[in-house]
């Protein structure tokens, strides 16, 4: 998608800190960071969320939970992390490319906000 930032930061076109890259995935440091490690993992392919996800999707969404748990295993915060989703404007979903956080290093409430 020519003008998603998401898509953009893959293609290199807009800065960002990568934690990781596979031919499917991408992983980078959140720009507003919620905890010591708040990471965000999408798909190469532009999904627009989590509602716009079709059973064809189904690996690009598993593979980016698969791949915030072991950002979080190589950063030794097994101990609690959360991954997040956020659905909708009414969620606080604010960019239009499906997106994972994983947010860890510090206790966490229950329930979110
Ligand atoms: P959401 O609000 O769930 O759509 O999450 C979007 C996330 O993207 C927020 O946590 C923002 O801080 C983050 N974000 C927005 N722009 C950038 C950027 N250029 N680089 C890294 N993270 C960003
Ligand atoms: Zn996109």
């Amino acid at each position: 998608m020519k003008d998603c930032l998401f898509c953009r930061i893959i293609r290199g076109e807009v800065s960002a800190r990568k934690v990781f890259e596979d031919e499917h995935t991408f992983a980078f440091e959140d720009i507003n960071p919620q905890g010591p490690t708040h990471v965000l993992v999408i798909p190469k392919k532009h999904i627009r969320g989590l509602k716009e996800a079709a059973t064809e999707d189904v690996e690009a969404v598993g593979r980016c939970h698969l791949v915030a748990a072991q950002i979080a295993r190589e950063r030794n915060i097994e101990d609690g992390y959360r991954t997040v989703v956020n659905v909708g404007p009414k969620a606080g979903q604010s960019v239009f490319h499906l997106h994972v956080h994983l947010i860890g290093g510090r206790d966490l409430q229950w329930p979110p906000g």
